[in-house]
């Protein structure tokens, strides 16, 4: 892939930065009410949800912790999850007895997330749930019930605020749909 042009590579904006921040600010004050005198660490998935939880969690008026995991899906294009899911960083701190709320970028098939749950789960947290910025319910292929929802999305691949299409577009502070053109010469 060649080097992108940020700007001129971008077809439309989604959803803009203004309109992200305020869903952020949003989801922190219910997630401050909900976790009120809990025990809460927030996990989130590199790469992809790293602004979310970094903006998330100063959204949030209540102490928290924070871990951090790192997952790939073996095979697969840059388009398209497989479902078969390889850890590439575990979580640094025990999670039993904690409450635990996963982080995430985008649950598009749900495969990545249903294997984490089962992970999880299996570290015996005091409660586990999930707060997604985005939702591409079309494509579901496992019923997951997300807890905390920033926004759902119609059946595109979109790329920024985390979102990387070849790696790059991850740090444009909007949502997202790149030219046609772009994802053919992927
Ligand atoms: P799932 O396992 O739910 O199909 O996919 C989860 C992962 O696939 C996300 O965490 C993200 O890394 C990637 N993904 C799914 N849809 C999109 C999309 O529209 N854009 C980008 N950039 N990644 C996506």
């Amino acid at each position: 892939m060649q080097q992108p042009d940020h700007t001129a590579d971008v077809a439309t904006i989604l959803i803009p930065a203004d309109r992200l921040q305020a869903k952020v600010a949003e989801l922190g004050a219910v997630l401050s009410r909900d976790y009120a005198g809990r025990d809460l660490t927030l996990v989130s998935v590199l790469k992809g949800a790293l602004p979310f939880m970094a903006d998330l969690m100063r959204a949030m008026s209540i102490p928290v912790q924070i871990d951090l995991m790192e997952v790939s899906s073996y095979g697969g294009t840059a388009t398209e999850t497989s479902g078969l899911v390889r850890i590439l960083k575990d979580l640094s701190s025990s999670i039993e007895g904690k409450d635990v709320l996963i982080v995430e970028d985008i649950i598009d098939t749900g495969l990545t997330l249903n294997y984490l749950l089962r992970y999880l789960r299996g570290k015996n947290p005091a409660s586990l749930r999930i707060c997604a910025l985005l939702d591409k319910p079309a494509r579901r292929l496992v019923d997951i019930e997300i807890d905390y929802r920033g926004f759902t999305i119609p059946d595109q691949f979109v790329v920024g605020y985390g979102l990387d299409y070849g790696e790059f577009y991850r740090n444009l502070p909007f949502i997202g749909v790149l030219k046609p053109e772009v994802y053919g010469a992927g």
